[in-house]
This record gives C-alpha cells, sequence and structure tokens, in this order.
C-alpha cells in the first residue's frame, strides 16, 4: 500500500500505520465537492512538485498529520433517550470542508521553488491517463 501523499512524510512507509483520507464527500453525495476538490488540488501543489494530486486517485491518500483536529472526526455521537453518548472511531473521517493544511514534514525549500524532478516512465504514464479522463 502507498504512504502518505505529502513530500517527506513518512506516515504508511516501512510498516508504520496511520489515518488515510481523501476528499470528502459533500453531504447526501457520493462524490466530493467540486470546489473542495480544487482547494485540495491547489494545497498539495505546493508542497508537491513532482506529482499532481488527483483526488480521484486511490492511491493520492493524505494522512492525519496534515489536518487541524477540528477537521478530523474521531468519533461518533448517539442520542439515546435524550443522553448525549460518544464512542470512538476505529476509522476516523474528515468534516466536509477539511482540507490538509499542516505541512510540517516538507523541507521549506520544496514549497518555495519546485524544482524539475526526473519522473519514471511509470509515473508519466499515470499522468497521461488521468489527464485523459480529465478530458472527457
Ligand atoms: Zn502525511
Amino acid at each position: 500500500m502507498p504512504g502518505c501523499f505529502v513530500y517527506g512524510c513518512k506516515t504508511g512507509y516501512h510498516g508504520s500505520s496511520g489515518h488515510f483520507f481523501r476528499v470528502p464527500q459533500a453531504n447526501g453525495k457520493r462524490t466530493p465537492d467540486p470546489g473542495l476538490k480544487l482547494a485540495w488540488t491547489s494545497k498539495l501543489k505546493k508542497v508537491r512538485s513532482d506529482v499532481i494530486f488527483d483526488p480521484d486517485n486511490k492511491n493520492h491518500r493524505i494522512c492525519s498529520k496534515h489536518f487541524i483536529e477540528s477537521d478530523i472526526i474521531k468519533e461518533d455521537t448517539v442520542t439515546i433517550n435524550g443522553q448525549v453518548t460518544s464512542s470512538p472511531r476505529s476509522r476516523w473521517k474528515l468534516t466536509e470542508t477539511a482540507v490538509p493544511r499542516i505541512f510540517d514534514s516538507v523541507p521549506t525549500h520544496l514549497i518555495k521553488k519546485s524544482p524539475k524532478k526526473r519522473r519514471n516512465p511509470e509515473d508519466r504514464h499515470l499522468e497521461s491517463v488521468s489527464k485523459k479522463k480529465k478530458d472527457l
């Protein structure tokens, strides 16, 4: 399984585990809000120059380190007979408006300037495939 999409982040590598997220779905819909997708893509463009974040790519996941506490739902609250009870979720989820915003692991020179890197052919192939999808 691939790890966190954020450059320099080690979550998910070397057997470490963590909570991973993709763009949350809009309320009552099966797909995320297009505006939110754009917000994620533009945020992640600043921290990673070699691969463009693709909200539809299952492998492009962001770990919980990059979200502020209030963006992550860690427990469910249920009201039983007027009593509010909360139980921890085994899988955390994001609020509908959550956007990754903490990028401690990224070297600052990468945020300011995006160095051109040689990509391996497989990545190039994947990118052209996802570009074609967008054009449709
Ligand atoms: Zn991460």
